[in-house]
């Protein structure tokens, strides 16, 4: 979504000049000529003429995740995800009258399910990989955080979910000095990222690792999504001093930390879930059988389908044709929904028990000082 009130926020990410008017084509800067095009849904507001040396992966394999993702529809905020989604609202406590950021939103389903909690909901990320609510519901920009298309102290709030591990520290340093120049005195950020460090409970939490991998042996699933949605975590910050130390750098300044000792988490996701998968996800076994739900459903995304029975493989088919099953019956209200809700807050007790306990991963709120 494009709206005019995000044109007003803007700055030019190559020369940083507020001088910008708006054509039929596209933003346009008046003091370096350069012209930044509408695309459906969203403004490229990539910086032009600069060369950096980190590149997401979503952006260089951005074709080949797409179909490994299956971005773009959003389920509702439920098991981890829900768990972040509440912990970002009770932490970051949205007004209406708040503009926010969400930097590196991805499918920027973060966005979506907050928009209608605050005044104007951006979300901004370098790969174009969005969800169709987000087109619909979010203000987007395709932009780079090295240089973020926005003026200085536009924003009320911003947050980076899953963002930092993923990054080189150089590239740290510069999206968190961009996140604190764009955010007003007084503004906050939410951060959930996690170091290398290991939970004091971790002995008990690997008892459901262990669990896990005797049923990936038995056949009955595997971790192959999984492990290639992880493949470029690098936790350049490895221990929970240099997370503080790497907010202090940009001049943001820690007011909340929860950590995540994922005890009743693992257990859900190695152990409940994966089995409930496992069997919502299975083939059907004899030809005479008919065809997965999803594949016959005139309004199934035949991209979808197709993926789920040709392109990729078997663990990954199984685990999106389980989503799409499940997908289909999580209306607010219906009884899987509530189901997904109860074991979402049991996840949600591992913040609630062991939050004060410092492990890899966190929740950290930050301030700008005022
Ligand atoms: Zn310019």
């Amino acid at each position: 979504m494009i709206t005019n009130e995000l044109y007003g926020l803007l700055q030019c990410p190559t020369c940083h000049s507020r001088a910008l008017y708006v054509l039929d084509d596209g933003v346009h800067c008046a003091s370096c000529a350069t012209v930044y095009p509408l695309r459906e849904g969203y403004l490229d507001l990539m910086p032009r003429g600069m060369h950096y040396d980190y590149v997401s992966k979503y952006v260089t394999d951005e074709t080949e995740l797409a179909e490994e993702l299956d971005y773009r529809e959003l389920a509702p905020p439920l098991l981890a995800a829900g768990v972040r989604d509440r912990a970002l609202r009770r932490l970051l406590r949205f007004r209406p009258t708040d503009i926010v950021l969400d930097n590196g939103c991805g499918t920027a389903k973060h966005a979506v399910w907050n928009a209608d909690q605050v005044h104007l909901m951006v979300g901004s990320d370098p790969a174009t990989l969005f969800a169709d609510r987000a087109v619909a519901e979010v203000a987007l920009a395709q932009a780079d955080s090295r240089s973020l298309p926005f003026a200085e102290g536009t924003f009320d709030k911003a947050f980076a979910i899953d963002i930092l591990e993923h990054f080189p520290l150089e590239v740290i340093d510069a999206y968190l000095a961009e996140t604190a120049r764009v955010l007003r005195p007084g503004g906050r950020m939410l951060a959930f990222s996690n170091t290398r460090e290991m939970s004091p409970i971790q002995p008990i939490i690997n008892l459901s690792r262990r669990l896990g991998r005797l049923f990936v042996r038995a056949g009955l699933y595997d971790f192959s999504r999984e492990a290639r949605r992880k493949s470029d975590h690098i936790k350049a910050l490895e221990t929970w001093e240099d997370v503080v130390a790497a907010f202090e750098r940009a001049g943001l300044r820690p007011v909340k930390v929860v950590f995540w000792n994922s005890l009743f988490t693992t257990f859900v996701e190695h152990v409940v879930m994966k089995l409930g998968e496992a069997v919502l996800g299975r083939t059907a076994k004899k030809p005479s059988q008919p065809p997965p739900q999803a594949a016959k459903d005139p309004s199934a995304d035949p991209y979808l389908a197709s993926l789920a029975t040709q392109t990729t493989p078997e663990g990954t088919a199984r685990e999106i044709r389980a989503r799409q099953r499940v997908r289909s019956h999580l209306r607010p209200g219906s009884p899987v929904y509530r189901a997904l809700m109860v074991i979402t807050l049991v996840m949600e007790l591992d913040l609630w028990l062991f939050g004060w306990m410092r492990c890899g991963s966190y929740f950290i709120v930050v301030e700008k000082p005022r």
